[in-house]
């Protein structure tokens, strides 16, 4: 069987949709199947659309977050409560062309473990939000080790790889990286990122920096090494500044010098600061994971 996972954040005009066009498609192709809605803490009728469309079929079931949790957390909860052999994970704005889903199937059913969706083109985005895209793909790209430009959250996972996603403890997890960091047979289905048809984007602009900070440094400690970076630059120029200082001091020609002074003070107290507060942020995030909470909380289900 194929589990459909659907997070859906404030999603009431895509629910009836989304159940009736990706139920349809999955029973013309004679795939055994559950629609898996989370309800991601939506502020509007979602759970209740999401309950009524589960009256309406046998094969959509629900769960709802006892808050707003985020999509990597929904995506999660899908993977842990799906009971199925296979899971493909789908946005509920079908921007990811739901056809897609019969084409990863059948390679599932020809021995694929993983099949990424991958993005021929990006849909419409401003001139900002793509040079922003592009840079943190490609730091995520470097420090994942494998190119994450196309990538997205369209995939079929087997359920060999749902079950060691799931046995990870790791409480930020990239869903998006991890299911190509963990290997396996993978292949690739392109497909076009449609407009999409009811609602609005849910990603603000700082929900969005928020998300690259913590997915970048979940993966890599460089910024840490780049504090050491400018550590030993800055030392090479003091060291340089200190020997002309010398030189002119035995010379008897010394600077007045109070202006150098008050420069170099205020630039390397920013840097030390600048230094710490990347420090900090690993550090919070360790405290993060030491805590142990769960990714997520279920409500209720359906
Ligand atoms: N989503 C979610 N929780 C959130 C934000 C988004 O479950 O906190 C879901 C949303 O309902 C949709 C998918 O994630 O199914 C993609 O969201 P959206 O379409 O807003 O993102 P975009 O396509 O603009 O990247
Ligand atoms: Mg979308």
């Amino acid at each position: 069987m194929l589990s459909v996972i659907i997070p859906a954040y404030n999603e009431e005009q895509m629910i009836p949709r989304t159940a009736s066009v990706i139920g349809g498609i999955l029973n013309d192709a004679g795939i055994d199947h559950e629609l898996l809605f989370i309800n991601d803490g939506s502020k509007d009728a979602t759970w209740s659309e999401i309950e009524k469309a589960s009256r309406k079929y046998d094969d959509v079931r629900g769960v709802s977050f006892s808050r707003n949790f985020g999509k990597e957390s929904a995506i999660f909860a899908g993977i842990a409560e799906a009971k199925g052999d296979c899971c493909v994970v789908i946005d509920c704005d079908l921007q990811h062309p739901p056809e897609k889903i019969v084409e990863m199937y059948r390679l599932w059913e020809q021995g694929y473990e993983i099949v990424e969706g991958v993005k021929t083109s990006r849909g419409r985005e401003s001139g900002l939000h793509k040079f922003a895209a592009k840079s943190f793909y490609d730091i995520m790209s470097s420090s994942v080790g494998f190119d994450m430009s196309r990538a997205s959250d369209f995939k079929l996972l087997d359920r060999k790889a749902m079950n060691v996603l799931l046995n990870m403890n790791e409480k930020n997890a990239f869903f998006r990286a991890l299911s190509s960091w963990i290997g396996f047979k993978s292949c690739e289905v392109e497909y076009d990122v449609r407009e999409r048809e009811a609602g609005t984007s849910k990603w603000s602009t700082r929900a969005l920096v928020k998300y690259a900070l913590i997915n970048i440094t979940s993966f890599t400690s460089a910024p840490m090494q780049l504090v050491t970076i400018l550590g030993i630059i800055v030392f090479i120029v003091g060291l340089a500044t200190s020997v002309e200082a010398l030189v002119r001091f035995i010379q008897g020609t010394a600077r007045e010098g109070f202006t150098t002074v008050i420069i170099l003070q205020c630039f390397t107290g920013s840097f030390i600061m600048i230094g710490l507060g990347i420090i900090g942020f690993y550090i919070s995030k360790i405290y993060d994971e030491v805590k142990g909470r769960p990714k997520y909380i279920i409500d209720k289900t359906v």
